[in-house]
């Protein structure tokens, strides 16, 4: 099970998300102040640190964490969105950064990119299907030049379609990569979130031409 440490101080913020990555799988060590993180680094898979906190500024933390030869990942959560302070923040040993305030989404791709790269699994920044693109890291997809307005599940459902383009992708594996542990992850919500991603991406829910579904899963066809 992957492992987020989370270091927040703001339970307006640090509330909503551990309860998020609670539903995306994760085990969550969720601490207030840097000293508590430091002394629970270990079995971190990621650690998702604010940089104002009470006691320890998050970059020593994050200076910290590395001066012990750690190289789990780290994304910083900073209310600065300076460009020096990002420098200084990656410069102390920061994979990645968002800025508050945050879209819910794009901090839980860029969270599970840096998992799957900390994992060595192959890291997706950009997938493309024919006129579809899927900006993995940024949570953006297109067509053509307009921007889709998708859910995250939809997001999700899409990145595994264009990423499996062509090829047929049974129910139970889109459900266990989109849906994980979560228990909504059912045969029927899938082909909900099929009918409005085809609506979305401009395909006939009726006679679908391109999200197809076939012999028990679907096939991006483009
Ligand atoms: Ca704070």
């Amino acid at each position: 099970m992957t492992t987020v440490l989370l270091v927040e101080d703001d339970p307006a913020i640090s509330e909503p998300l551990a309860r998020a990555f609670g539903r995306e799988g994760y085990e969550v060590h969720a601490h207030g102040t840097g000293k508590g993180a430091l002394e629970d680094l270990e079995g971190a898979d990621i650690i998702v640190l604010d940089l104002g906190l009470p006691d320890i500024d998050g970059l020593d933390v994050a200076r910290q964490v590395r001066a012990q030869g750690l190289t789990t990942p780290i994304l910083m959560l900073t209310a600065r969105s300076e460009d020096t302070d990002l420098v200084v923040g990656l410069d102390a040993g920061a994979d990645d950064y968002v800025t508050k305030p945050f879209r819910l989404a794009e901090l839980l791709a860029r969270v599970r990119a840096q998992v799957r790269r900390a994992s060595g699994e192959a890291i997706e920044d950009e997938l493309v299907a024919g006129d579809i693109r899927v900006d993995v890291a940024a949570h953006r997809a297109f067509v053509g030049e307009e921007e889709l307005q998708l859910t995250t599940r939809e997001f999700e459902l899409l990145r595994v379609l264009v990423r499996g383009v062509g090829q047929v992708l049974s129910t139970d594996d889109i459900l266990k990569e989109v849906w994980g542990e979560d228990p909504t992850g059912t045969e029927r919500t899938l082909t909900m979130h099929i009918t409005w991603l085809r609506r979305k991406l401009g395909d006939d829910d009726e006679n679908p031409t391109l999200l197809l579904a076939d012999g028990g899963g679907y096939r991006l066809a483009v």
